[in-house]
């Protein structure tokens, strides 16, 4: 496997410069589009990795996953789906979806900025800190990893240009959704995007989702199968941007990428992959992440369709 996993970060090298590294958030733009990890933890227990599966990043919007799993574990299923969307969007994730002067929960779904912003009001905590430290906590323990933390340049360098995410939040509280203060909401927001992880977290909390809620190795249970099933199916028809239905077809798993350059990626029943490279196509993936995913999914047949 581990031999897999080189070739595939061989073969996959040439897409790595075809892609650019996000620049809307300063930061973000020094990403080094050389770079290409990837981490596996696979059913048998095992794990194997290639590349710079060692750089850490920002999860971006790999935390979205969390996001809704947190409200799940905190409102349950009814609550959640009455109060967010799981249908795609077909449009950008930063992506102002308003008709008609009209904004509902059926606008919103789990993977975009308006839903992800939505959803860090959704979660228990007496403030918008506390809110953060119960996500933080929550992503340490899928990733197994208590020293997960801020990222806090590229934490900063978000507050100070995320416009864009203010607009939406400006929305959300314009149409009565968001109740306190909107930049509380943000700054819990930011934060939850500037979380630093690596490949080895992703894989690990991949495999969490593809595992039905338990650990690896040990298969302690951490949360309901149930909210697996919610959260993978969500991952499937919006994870991967408005580039969702392509991934389906020529990866076809759960899958979340995020602008840092990860790519969190749910084989149910058989393993949970990690991937980064910083250089993005248009839509916000990393080029070089999704071929290494296509590769995988084809010599392992990992494709659940
Ligand atoms: N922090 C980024 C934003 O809100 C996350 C976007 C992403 O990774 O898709 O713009």
């Amino acid at each position: 496997m581990e031999a897999l996993l080189e070739d595939i970060v061989r073969d996959c090298a040439k897409y790595k410069a075809l892609g650019k590294p996000a620049d809307y958030i300063p930061e973000l733009a020094k990403g080094d589009v050389n770079d290409l990890g990837i981490f596996v933890v696979s059913s048998d227990g095992q794990s194997y990795k290639a590349g710079d599966w060692r750089k850490p990043f920002t999860i971006q919007s790999i935390v979205k996953p969390i996001l809704l799993l947190q409200c799940l574990m905190d409102n349950g299923i009814d609550f959640v789906r009455s109060h967010i969307g799981v249908e795609a969007t077909g449009k950008p994730f930063d992506a102002i979806n308003v008709t008609e002067g009209v904004l509902s929960a059926q606008h919103l779904n789990p993977m975009v900025n308006m839903g992800a912003i939505f959803m860090s009001t959704l979660i228990k905590g007496a403030d918008h800190e506390e809110k953060f430290s119960r996500l933080l906590s929550l992503t340490r323990l899928l990733a197994g990893n208590p020293d997960i933390g801020v990222d806090e340049k590229v934490y900063l360098s978000e507050k100070r240009t995320g416009n864009r995410n203010r607009a939406l939040a400006f929305m959300l509280k314009t149409y009565g959704m968001i109740e306190g203060e909107v930049e509380d909401v943000l700054d819990c927001y930011f934060k939850a995007c500037s979380i630093r992880v690596d490949c080895k977290d992703l894989a690990n909390i991949a495999y969490v989702f593809a595992n039905r809620g338990r650990k690896p190795i040990t298969d302690e249970r951490l949360f309901p199968a149930e909210y697996a099933h919610y959260v993978n199916a969500v991952l499937v028809t919006c994870g991967m941007y408005d580039g969702s239905g392509d991934f389906a077809v020529r990866v076809g798993v759960p899958a979340k990428s995020g602008v840092g350059g990860g790519i969190m990626a749910v084989a149910p029943t058989r393993m949970g992959v990690g991937i980064f490279s910083p250089g993005l196509d248009e839509k916000g993936n990393s080029v070089a992440g999704i071929k290494a995913l296509e590769e995988l999914s084809q010599r392992m047949y990992l494709s659940i369709f």
